[in-house]
């Protein structure tokens, strides 16, 4: 399956000169949504992962598919002020201002084997932040994984050895 027909590209959003990749398409289709699912799975079948995060908002539609079928526990990332209880936070640059994810602290167990898992790889900021968040709370992360990676923005750079898969790149 191609999975690059199911995803649609968006000129000019949210902002001029942005060519946004929306993958609702993929979503909505049963099959195509399936597929991807596995595919994204046979990157990790050999692996050892002691638990998956995901990345608000939408790293949530797969990263609990995932979870559920490595049998493993499923940690949300969020934006600041979701989390209840007491939480790790990470800021990163953004191209103008910065931004910050949260997760709650002892949802790390440390020397937890961690996949992490986003929609989209594009500058690497977000990701990077997560990485250092789960090694700041003594978790290794063992993959980040996501279903597309803008390889023009360079965003695997800025992750350095962290094992990444893409299930396509633009
Ligand atoms: P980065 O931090 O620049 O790598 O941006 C990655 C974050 O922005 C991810 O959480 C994505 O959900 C979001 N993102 C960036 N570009 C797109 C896009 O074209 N489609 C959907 N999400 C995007």
């Amino acid at each position: 399956m191609n999975f690059k027909d199911y995803i649609r590209e968006v000129p000019d959003f949210p902002t001029p000169g942005i060519s946004f990749k929306d993958i609702t398409p993929l979503l909505e289709d049963a099959e195509a949504f399936r597929k991807a699912g596995e595919a994204l799975m046979d990157f990790v079948k050999d692996l050892r992962v002691d638990k998956v995060v995901g990345i608000e908002s939408r790293g949530f539609f797969y990263a609990p598919i995932l979870a559920e079928k490595l049998g493993v526990g499923f940690v949300p990332a969020r934006k600041p002020g979701k989390l209840p209880r007491k939480t790790q936070r990470q800021t990163y640059d953004l191209e103008y201002g910065s931004d910050a994810l949260e997760i709650h602290a002892e949802s790390i167990t440390p020397g937890d084997r961690v996949l992490i898992h986003d929609d989209v790889l594009a500058t690497g900021g977000t990701a990077r932040a997560i990485c250092d968040l789960v090694t700041s709370l003594g978790g290794e992360v063992v993959q980040c994984n996501f279903l597309i990676e803008l390889e023009f923005l360079g965003g695997r750079q800025k992750l350095g050895d962290v094992p990444l898969r893409a299930l396509v790149s633009y």
